[in-house]
């Protein structure tokens, strides 16, 4: 599944080849993705891409017509081809633009979206408007994480994986962070004091960090045919791991589930 990182590094890749265009057609081979594509994304042939956001795993695509939505889901992928280029299986929509190349997504699952909004979706879409602070950003400090998490009970990896109390913070990052910060999984989030999320927080704005630097590298698959922007290989010390040694002290990793999603930590590291 495309974490923050790969979504903010498609953005990267895409938005010098739209920014500044003009649609002059969308085309839509097959609406059913997760919710169905509006009928109205077609009206948006005539307007000028200002700029592409990304807003927690989100593209945003701000035009004089209004904002178009783009969610990669499970498997969505974007690339900018030229108009003309060959269609391949599960190529739903092109967005073709005045250059002669068009923005196409590709989603063999389907749960991406392609959605529509008269207004910027995060002051009023029901997907976006309660999302908590993005990562990479001064709003999310030590001092915010530590006042949301008084008095919770519920464990820090599912509190830091909360979109709403901060966005982006996928799996593989929580098992990482964690494990580099020293704070075990299941320690309720209102028992980590603030000297240790002044910890977590920057190591969690440095994994992100470095994984979309990592994608950086990978940036012309974006206008590559066969170009598949994937997972970005990084080193992990946990994620994956149970069972096998922790690398700092060769304690074997324990791997258990939290919130349904694969836990791994070490118990003589981790408090
Ligand atoms: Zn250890």
């Amino acid at each position: 599944m495309p974490e923050l990182p790969e979504v903010e590094v498609s953005r990267m890749g895409i938005a010098p080849h739209l920014e500044g265009q003009t649609i002059t057609s969308v085309v839509v081979r097959d609406r059913r993705l997760r919710w169905p594509i509006p009928e109205g994304v077609t009206a948006l042939a005539g307007a000028e891409i200002a700029r592409v956001e990304r807003r927690a795993k989100y593209l945003i695509l701000h035009t004089d017509k209004g904002y178009l939505i783009i969610h990669l889901g499970m498997s969505g992928k974007l690339r900018v081809v030229p108009k003309d280029s060959l269609v391949v299986k599960h190529d739903h929509v092109d967005i073709q633009l005045s250059s002669g190349q068009c923005l196409r997504f590709n989603d063999p699952r389907r749960f991406g979206c392609v959605l529509l909004s008269e207004q910027h979706p995060g002051l009023d879409h029901p997907l976006l408007k309660d999302l908590g602070p993005e990562p990479l950003t001064e709003a999310f400090t030590a001092g915010y994480l530590h006042q949301r998490a008084k008095g919770r009970q519920q464990a820090i990896k599912t509190f830091i994986m909360d979109n709403h109390v901060v966005v982006g913070v996928g799996n593989i990052y929580a098992n990482e962070a964690l494990f580099k910060a020293g704070i075990h999984p299941k320690r309720a989030a209102g028992k980590v004091s603030l000297a240790r999320l002044q910890r977590l927080v920057p190591i969690i704005k440095q994994t992100l960090t470095e994984a979309i630097a990592q994608g950086g590298t990978t940036l012309q698959d974006f206008t590559q045919a066969d170009g598949q922007p994937g997972y970005f290989k990084q080193h992990l010390n946990v994620y994956g791991r149970g069972g096998k040694q922790c690398m700092v002290c060769k304690q074997e990793l324990t791997e258990i589930r939290l919130g349904q999603r694969s836990t791994v930590y070490c118990k003589r590291c981790q408090r």
